[in-house]
């Protein structure tokens, strides 16, 4: 597809990195621009990720008969986009800021406003080399609980994993009734940091206070970012879950 070996919105063209695309505008995305298309909503944009998400062939369609180059002819037409579109180095935020002001206020097309939304660029978040920003999304496969401790007074559990990581949050589906449950769900985590530990809990939904300190059923050890984010960011992330 043409202009789809660079992330639509950065234009970085590391392989590596080009893992991404937002399934109903039909744009590949590094994985740094995808956290702000996921900031959107989905009502905007929908990320999917091009290695580990089923893809029907309506969403192949669709994606093919868009492509980068089309797209950006609407989205990136105002004269200020050349101005403002961020370097494939530059700051997450930036970036971020730059997706929010294309995608969500429409500001490069023809009509737009041609403004770039204000970003912040946190100092604390430039780690790794040549001042490059490794943030990135964690992604974190569920697999199933065993022998979890009764939280209920009728000797079950009601279960799901909570994950958390800075101030993003992201939980499994419920399982009733269930002390072994199988959850098999992939899990996605915007990444700020790569310093930033992912907690991984398992809880009840309505386990009672008084049975269980906080519904707490489980603590997992925590794995860092780092596994996850960032360059080896497609790694899963090595979750030492020592299920008590
Ligand atoms: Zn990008």
């Amino acid at each position: 597809m043409d202009g789809n070996a660079l992330c639509a919105d950065c234009g970085n063209d590391n392989p590596l990195d080009l893992t991404w695309a937002s399934s109903n505008l039909g744009v590949v995305l590094c994985n740094q621009c995808v956290g702000g298309h996921r900031n959107l909503g989905v009502h905007i944009s929908k990320p999917l990720s091009l290695k580990m998400d089923d893809w029907s062939d309506d969403l192949k369609d669709g994606m093919l008969a868009a492509g980068n180059a089309t797209l950006n002819a609407v989205h990136e037409e105002h004269p200020a986009a050349a101005d403002f579109k961020p370097r494939p180095a530059a700051d997450v935020e930036e970036k971020h800021a730059y997706v929010r002001s294309k995608y969500a206020n429409k500001s490069f097309h023809a009509g737009g406003d041609g403004a770039m939304e204000p970003w912040k660029v946190r100092a604390t978040s430039t780690i790794g080399t040549s001042g490059q920003v490794h943030a990135g999304i964690a992604i974190v496969r569920i697999f199933r609980g065993i022998d979890l401790v009764a939280a209920d007074l009728n000797g079950k559990s009601d279960p799901y994993v909570k994950l958390k990581c800075g101030g993003k949050k992201a939980k499994t589906k419920v399982v009733n009734k269930s002390l072994n449950p199988e959850w098999d769900e992939t899990l996605q985590l915007n990444v700020e940091s790569q310093s930033e530990p992912i907690t991984v809990e398992v809880v009840d939904v309505r386990a009672l206070d008084a049975l269980l300190d906080h519904q707490a059923a489980c603590h997992a050890a925590a794995a860092t970012a780092a596994a996850a984010a960032g360059d080896d960011y497609n790694r899963w992330a090595a979750i030492d879950a020592a299920m008590e």
